[in-house]
C-alpha cells in the first residue's frame, strides 16, 4: 500500500497536489530547487523536502529511500539517470518508459504520428536546415512555420513563429547549439485541452473538455468546458483516450489540442503531468487533477471526472512588475499586487490560488482564480466576470 509520494519538482503544481494528499491519507514529500518554492511551504517546514535540482539523480535516490512511489510535477528530469534507480527498485508513475516518447518534442510528435494521432506536418530542424522542403509526411511546407527547441520549453519560451526562409535561416544560426523542431503553422480557431488520467488497472477518466486562450504563447485563461461541437469533443475526448492507453501512462496527464475550422483535432503538445488547463477542476469537479493524480499513483480507484457546476473559467494572474517579496503570506505582498488580489478575493463565487512565489516578474504566473456559475442562467455572465478580473489586475 502506497503511504508516501515523492514528487520531482516543487512548484506550484506540487504545491496543490500537497493539498489534496491529505484527503487521500498520502505523505508527500518534494524535491524542489530552493526552499523558498510555493510547494515548500504547505509541506510543513524542511521535513518532507530534499533540496536538489529536478535533474539531481543524487535528491531523487534520497526522496526514493523513503517513498514507496515517485511521480513528477516537472519533466525536466534526467531520464537515463532515473533508469539507475528504477533497475535499483524504486518505483516511478507514470513509467519511465512512458515518458521516454514524450519528453523531446520532436520524438513527441513522431510517438503521436506512429500511434495514428493528427499532429502538425513537422521536422527535424537540425537534419533539414534552412533548406526545408516537405514534411516528414511528404507534404509541401508552406510559410509561416513554427520552430520550437526541443527539450524544456515551456511558456511559449522556445517557440518562434517564422513568416520567411530568411528568417528560418536567421534562427538556425542562432539557435545551432541547440536541437529543434520545425512545423506547421496551424491557423486553429480555438485552443482546447484535454486533461485525462489513467489508473494502474488501465482505467481512464477524461475531464470535460476545456478551451485555453493563450496571449504571447502563455495561457491567459481556460473555459471549462469547451464550446465546441460534439463531434470536436468526442475527437478531442478520443484522442485523450487512445494517447493514455498506447502510452500504458499512469498519472494526469495535460494534452494541448488545435482546433481547425472544418472541425479537425490536432494535438500540439503532451505534458505527463498535471497540467495549468486542469486546474478549474480544484473547485468545479467531484475530485480535482490533482486528487486524480495522486489517486493513479498510489493505486487507487480513480474518481469520476464529471464537473459539479455548469461551467467556469480560470484566469490566471501573471506577473505585471519585477518585485521580491518578503513573504509567501498574499497578506505581506508589496507593489500593485497587494490591492489588486484584495479586490479580485472579495468576488463571489471566486477563489484565488496565490502560489507563494517570492519574487515576481511580468509574465511569471503568479496565481490563479477559478470563477464558476452556480446554476445555468448565470452561464453567460462568466465572461464578463473574467473580464472584471484581468481589468482589476492589469489595468487598476
Ligand atoms: P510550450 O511548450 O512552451 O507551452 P507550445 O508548443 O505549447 O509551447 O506553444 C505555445 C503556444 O504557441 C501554443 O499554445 C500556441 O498558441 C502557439 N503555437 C505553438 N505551436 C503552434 C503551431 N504549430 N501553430 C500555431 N500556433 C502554435
Amino acid at each position: 500500500m502506497v503511504k508516501r509520494v515523492g514528487v520531482i519538482g516543487g512548484g506550484q503544481l506540487a504545491w496543490m497536489m500537497a493539498a489534496e494528499a491529505a484527503k487521500l491519507d498520502l505523505e508527500l514529500m518534494v524535491q524542489t530547487p530552493s526552499l523558498d518554492d510555493p510547494a515548500v511551504a504547505r509541506l510543513l517546514g524542511t521535513h518532507f523536502v530534499v533540496q536538489g535540482a529536478v535533474d539531481d539523480v543524487g535528491a531523487t535516490a534520497e526522496m526514493a529511500s523513503s517513498c514507496d512511489v515517485i511521480t513528477f510535477e516537472n519533466e525536466f528530469v534526467d531520464l537515463k539517470a532515473l533508469g539507475h534507480l528504477a533497475k535499483l527498485g524504486h518505483r516511478f508513475y507514470p513509467t519511465l518508459k512512458s515518458l521516454k516518447p514524450l519528453l523531446d518534442k520532436y520524438e513527441q510528435r513522431q510517438f503521436l504520428q506512429e500511434i495514428g494521432l493528427p499532429v502538425p506536418g513537422f521536422a527535424d530542424l537540425s537534419a533539414v536546415g534552412a533548406a526545408l522542403t516537405h514534411w516528414e509526411n511528404g507534404d509541401a511546407v508552406e510559410f509561416p512555420v513554427v520552430v520550437k527547441t526541443r527539450r524544456n520549453g515551456y511558456d511559449g519560451q522556445g517557440t518562434f513563429v517564422v513568416r520567411s526562409p530568411e528568417t528560418l535561416q536567421e534562427i538556425c544560426e542562432k539557435l545551432a547549439h541547440q536541437p529543434l523542431l520545425v512545423e506547421e503553422f496551424v491557423p486553429f480557431v480555438k485552443e482546447l485541452a484535454a486533461i485525462a488520467t489513467r489508473s494502474v488497472s488501465g482505467d481512464v477518466a477524461v475531464y470535460p473538455i476545456v478551451e485555453t486562450q493563450q496571449e504571447d504563447q502563455v495561457c491567459r485563461r481556460v473555459i471549462a468546458p469547451a464550446e465546441i461541437s460534439a463531434t470536436a469533443r468526442d475527437r478531442s475526448m478520443a484522442i485523450a483516450q487512445t494517447l493514455l492507453e498506447k502510452l500504458e501512462g499512469v498519472g494526469t496527464y495535460g494534452i494541448e489540442l488545435f482546433l481547425t475550422a472544418d472541425d479537425r483535432v490536432l494535438v500540439n503538445e503532451v505534458a505527463p503531468r498535471t497540467h495549468n488547463s486542469g486546474h478549474f477542476t480544484i473547485e468545479t469537479c467531484v475530485a480535482s487533477q490533482f486528487e486524480q493524480h495522486l489517486r493513479a499513483v498510489a493505486d487507487l480507484p480513480l474518481a469520476p471526472a464529471k464537473m459539479t457546476v455548469p461551467a467556469a473559467i480560470m484566469v490566471n494572474l501573471l506577473g505585471f512588475e519585477s518585485v521580491d517579496f518578503e513573504s509567501t503570506q498574499p497578506d505581506s505582498l508589496k507593489g500593485g499586487y497587494g490591492d489588486r488580489l484584495n479586490k479580485i478575493c472579495a468576488l463571489p463565487h471566486t477563489q484565488v490560488h496565490w502560489y507563494g512565489k517570492m519574487a515576481s516578474r511580468p509574465g511569471r504566473k503568479l496565481a490563479h482564480v477559478t470563477l464558476w456559475a452556480m446554476e445555468s442562467e448565470e452561464v453567460p455572465t462568466l465572461g464578463d466576470r473574467a473580464k472584471q478580473i484581468e481589468k482589476i489586475w492589469y489595468e487598476s
